[in-house]
């Protein structure tokens, strides 16, 4: 496999040092990791095109920032030490948390969830300073190499309140909602908190929404400790506080690049994944001319193939030409012109099950098609339905979504956020299948992503000023309704 930008392997220090340049992105990753505990960090760039989306200049001096803090305050360090204790302790006092403070995000949903309530998360903790840390011990690791050098982002194990996490939930104690909604929380009450539960799952509600005012921000600037639970992409929201508005502004000049850089720089297939990835794409993918992702996501997982949803993949890859329309044997005869040459389309389909992923290739077997391309159908697993707590499972599941990132032409399910991270990490713009209500057709079929970014899938609609519900799609033009979701927010 060569580097994608078809730089020839040269020993010239120019090469070199172009070479360097793009497998750290732009500046985005930093040197100074073991390469061999990390392949991936070091050899993305051979299989993925270079980023159409630079990172500014603001991002990366954030970024170098944010590994200062995390190396001081990370665990295994003092100041971590002093922070844990805090946790121990009825009261806490400033100077023994020496301004390292934290947000823990607790594991929750599946993948692709997870992937970017993580980003989520971190893009918080550089806006308040806080150190990320990540519950999911060695199934984590498993997955994904460790992000910040010389430290982790893993939870410890034996954190003080790791056994209370299963009764972390809207009504418990440290509840930030629970606790506004019966008027526990004001500036002396949290000063005296080591730590507060943030409920930012699809299902919270007006009380945890307040998170997302700046009145809540600047509570929560005093309590050393919060602890997350999210599924959720929640960014676009972050970008309507006032206090954070400018600061992202910097950040994201290029708004809906927020996943797209955050996830480049935090979300490194282990070693194990990165075997899967590369095996895989240098067997099926490789060789192509042009490589067409696509992503079947079907919530219903007991449906079966659906002549509807059959249907509404076929018009939208040939309607887009993403793939060509069959033909009969006759055309096929034609002479074609010199740059009519076929092409070899590689089709990589991700999805639980094998049905369309078998009429695809029975297909463009049984058919040649109006260009006289020849289309490979490759599916690389069928795990039936999901099965969050196994490996393996995870495994693959993580492979085909950076799979799928690796390709020219993505095509995602509505609603996935496994597609979503498929689409940001590409920085592709890629064509969403709407969802299809009561089986009926969809017209049209599928529509282009308006950017690379998530969805976030349930965002407040509050005028934190006014105290009033408003329209939070339509108050800056950064921040749309979503695609596939029309009560979603996304940045564009
Ligand atoms: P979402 O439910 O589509 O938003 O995506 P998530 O990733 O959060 O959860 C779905 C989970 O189901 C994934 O993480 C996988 O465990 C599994 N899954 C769904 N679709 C696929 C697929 O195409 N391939 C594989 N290997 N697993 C999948």
């Amino acid at each position: 496999i060569k580097p994608e930008t078809n730089v020839t392997s040269s020993s010239d220090d120019t090469t070199l040092q172009r070479d360097q340049d793009l497998s750290l992105l732009g500046g985005l990753l930093v040197s100074g990791f073991k390469k061999d505990t990390c392949l991936s960090r070091y050899q993305s760039y051979f299989y993925r095109k270079a980023s159409p989306y630079k990172p500014s200049s603001y991002l990366l001096s954030k970024l170098r920032g944010y590994e200062k803090v995390h190396k001081r305050c990370g665990p295994g360090t003092r100041q971590y030490t002093n922070a844990e204790r805090l946790l121990k302790q009825k009261q806490t006092s400033d100077s023994e948390s020496e301004g390292c403070k934290y947000v823990v995000w607790m594991e929750f949903s599946g993948l692709g969830n997870r992937i970017i309530s993580i980003a989520s998360a971190f893009l918080y903790a550089m806006l308040t300073d806080r150190v990320l840390l990540v519950e999911g011990g060695e199934q984590f690791a498993d997955l994904f190499c460790e992000p910040f050098l010389d430290s982790t982002w893993l939870l410890p194990r034996h954190f003080p309140l790791s056994n209370q996490f299963n009764g972390f939930g809207q009504h418990s104690a440290h509840c930030h909602g629970d606790m506004l909604k019966r008027k526990l929380i004001n500036g002396s009450s949290v000063s005296s908190l080591s730590h507060l539960y943030l409920h930012l799952a699809h299902d919270y509600n007006e009380h945890d929404k307040m998170f997302f005012c700046d009145e809540d921000q600047s509570l929560l600037k005093n309590v050393p400790w919060l602890i997350m639970r999210t599924n959720n992409f929640f960014a676009p929201s972050l970008f309507l506080i006032p206090s954070f508005e400018e600061e992202l502004g910097m950040m994201f000049p290029e708004k809906a690049t927020v996943f797209h850089h955050l996830g480049r720089y935090l979300f490194h297939p282990s070693n194990q994944v990165w075997g899967l990835i590369t095996r895989y794409y240098q067997a099926y993918l490789a060789k192509a001319d042009e490589r067409i992702g696509l992503q079947i996501r079907v919530f219903d997982e007991k449906s079966g193939v659906s002549p509807q949803v059959t249907n509404q993949i076929i018009s939208c890859v040939q309607n887009e030409e993403l793939l060509p329309k069959l033909t009969k044997f006759v055309e096929q005869n034609k002479p074609l012109d010199e740059e009519e040459e076929p092409k070899l389309r590689a089709v990589l389909v991700t999805s639980l099950t094998t049905g369309y992923f078998e009429i695809l290739k029975t297909m463009y077997w049984e058919n040649p098609s109006v260009t006289r391309d020849v289309i490979g159908i490759h599916q690389p697993s069928h795990e039936g339905h999901q099965q969050t707590e196994k490996l393996m499972h995870n495994r693959k599941a993580w492979a085909e979504m950076y799979l799928l990132s690796l390709t020219d032409k993505l095509v995602i399910s509505a609603w996935s956020t496994f597609g979503y991270v498929a689409q940001g990490l590409g920085g592709l713009r890629a064509w969403i299948l709407y969802k299809q209500e009561n089986q009926t057709n969809v017209n049209p079929p599928c529509g282009r992503a308006m950017s690379p970014d998530p969805c976030f899938h349930a965002p407040p609609y509050y005028d934190c000023k006014a105290k009033k519900g408003i329209d939070t799609g339509n108050v800056v033009p950064h921040v749309r309704h979503c695609e596939d979701i029309s009560w979603g927010l996304k940045l564009v």
